[in-house]
């Protein structure tokens, strides 16, 4: 390998030693451990050897099943058993597993086109168009949306495939403070007038860039401000709903549906199928002459394999459930229980005392642990209790507002979360972690 000596930096020296110090630290949480079978209700860890704080361990040959936390299962589609699976598995028989070609060569399968109308129809847009991953969705749709010339305005807390993809096109970016109206409309002031009368504003074109649901912090986006900001500037909106569709609004259908917009309100509405339909992918849905276009220019589905054949029914099966179509009651059902149990849970910490981050309906709770020597210590006493949380801090969070964040599932059951709460509870203590002594009599 090329050394210092021979003049060149090794490849691996940007890695410096407060991140390996932070890695080494982290080893001992729960999901640094290999799992094993289905990230449902629960999950199963394999267990190491020791503990030490040495990136390298071995397996013990045992495993602990733990009550999942962590896994982004909205709507506890994320099974073996059932209607998905069975679809599934008569589907890898009819199909196989790949379809060994991207959509534009001989990668365009049935499935593909009956995704790209369920979806379609379920968040209220005339066509879709899907990817095999829904990071690679944003990292290369914006590319093919914007570029020289352009103004891409993004929310400061957007997901890093979306910074990604802003990157890619060459447009100017810009930031505004996380879901500050205020903020947003100040930046559109500067920049569109900058000297001249807003009909000769300089951009070719404007995007506007934001989540439905911010899967750090639980916070909503302020989508009827969003809308009133675009009406008055006259800018594209793209909205990322990885973790709000299937998610929120009384039919699952997302932000618009949670706040009773028109979707054809919002330019672009891009998603995930890899939280609430338990499968893997990513769509954009729009007017049918933007996805025409995107089709052609997105190097994404030019160039990468398509959506693979059991992905695809699980995400047809899933959404046939959340819609009504099938299933009886069962879609209707699963809505309300991951809805009764976000309010739940969240209401149980804040009585406890805890300083939750978050809208009162986000399925995603972040509890604040604050100091970075607490993330591990939290997962551990969790994990004493048999329960597998994620912990977040630095630098995916900042410095000082490290947390736990519990993403919680139609698939839990009350007793589930009490469970959680009462070792919540016991770790609050033993981690000083309460800032309060809970809300008074609560509602
Ligand atoms: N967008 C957002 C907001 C996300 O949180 C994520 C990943 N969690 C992605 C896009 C990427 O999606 P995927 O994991 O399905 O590739």
């Amino acid at each position: 390998h090329l050394s210092e000596r021979d003049g060149y930096a090794p490849l691996n020296s940007d890695f410096d030693n407060f991140y390996i110090r932070r890695l080494q630290l982290r080893i001992n949480d729960c999901f640094r451990r290999p799992v094993t079978g289905v990230p449902g209700r629960f999950i199963t860890l394999l267990d190491r050897t020791s503990d030490t704080f040495n990136a390298t361990f071995k397996l013990s040959g045992t495993t602990t099943q733990t009550l999942n936390m962590g896994s982004y299962n909205y709507l506890g589609f994320a099974q073996s058993e059932g209607e998905c699976a069975d679809a599934a598995e008569l589907s890898i028989k009819k199909y196989g597993i790949s379809f060994c070609s991207p959509r534009a060569d001989a990668g365009t399968n049935e499935l593909h086109l009956e995704v790209e109308r369920l979806i379609a129809d379920f968040v209220g847009k005339p066509a879709s168009t899907v990817y095999s991953m829904g990071f690679v969705t944003n990292a290369t749709i914006f590319p093919a949306l914007v570029g020289k010339g352009c103004l891409l305005i993004s929310d400061q807390l957007n997901h890093a495939s979306i910074r990604y993809g802003a990157r890619l096109s060459g447009a100017v970016i810009d930031m505004f403070k996380h879901n500050n109206m205020a903020d947003l409309e100040r930046l559109l002031r500067e920049r569109i007038s900058q000297g001249q009368p807003r009909s000769h504003r300089p951009w070719r074109k404007i995007l506007v860039a934001v989540e439905g649901l911010y899967s750090m912090e639980g916070t909503m986006c302020n989508l009827p401000g969003l809308v009133a900001l675009k009406k008055k500037y006259k800018f594209a909106l793209y909205v990322d709903e990885a973790h709000s569709i299937g998610a929120l609004g009384p039919k699952g259908r997302g932000v618009c549906d949670y706040f009773g917009i028109d979707p054809s309100e919002i330019d672009i509405l891009m998603g995930t199928f890899t939280k609430s339909f338990g499968a893997n992918g990513g769509y954009i849905s729009s007017t049918k002459a933007i996805i025409d276009k995107i089709r052609v220019t997105n190097a994404g589905s030019i160039f990468g394999e398509s959506p693979t054949p059991a992905v695809l029914t699980q995400i047809l099966t899933s959404l046939r459930i959340i819609a009504g179509d099938i299933g009886g009651s069962q879609g209707e059902e699963r809505l309300q229980r991951l809805a009764f149990n976000s309010r739940y849970l969240r209401l149980g910490l804040k009585r406890l005392g805890f300083i939750i981050y978050g809208h009162d309906d986000s399925p995603i709770i972040p509890l604040l642990l604050y100091n970075t020597a607490k993330i591990s210590a939290f997962s551990h006493e969790m994990l004493k209790r048999k329960i597998a949380v994620v912990v977040v801090g630095y630098p995916a969070t900042p410095l000082i507002s490290s947390r736990a964040r519990f993403c919680v599932s139609a698939a839990h059951t009350k007793d589930d979360l009490d469970r959680l709460l009462a070792a919540c509870d016991q770790t609050g203590d033993v981690l000083q972690l309460k800032f309060s002594t809970g809300i008074a009599g609560g509602q």
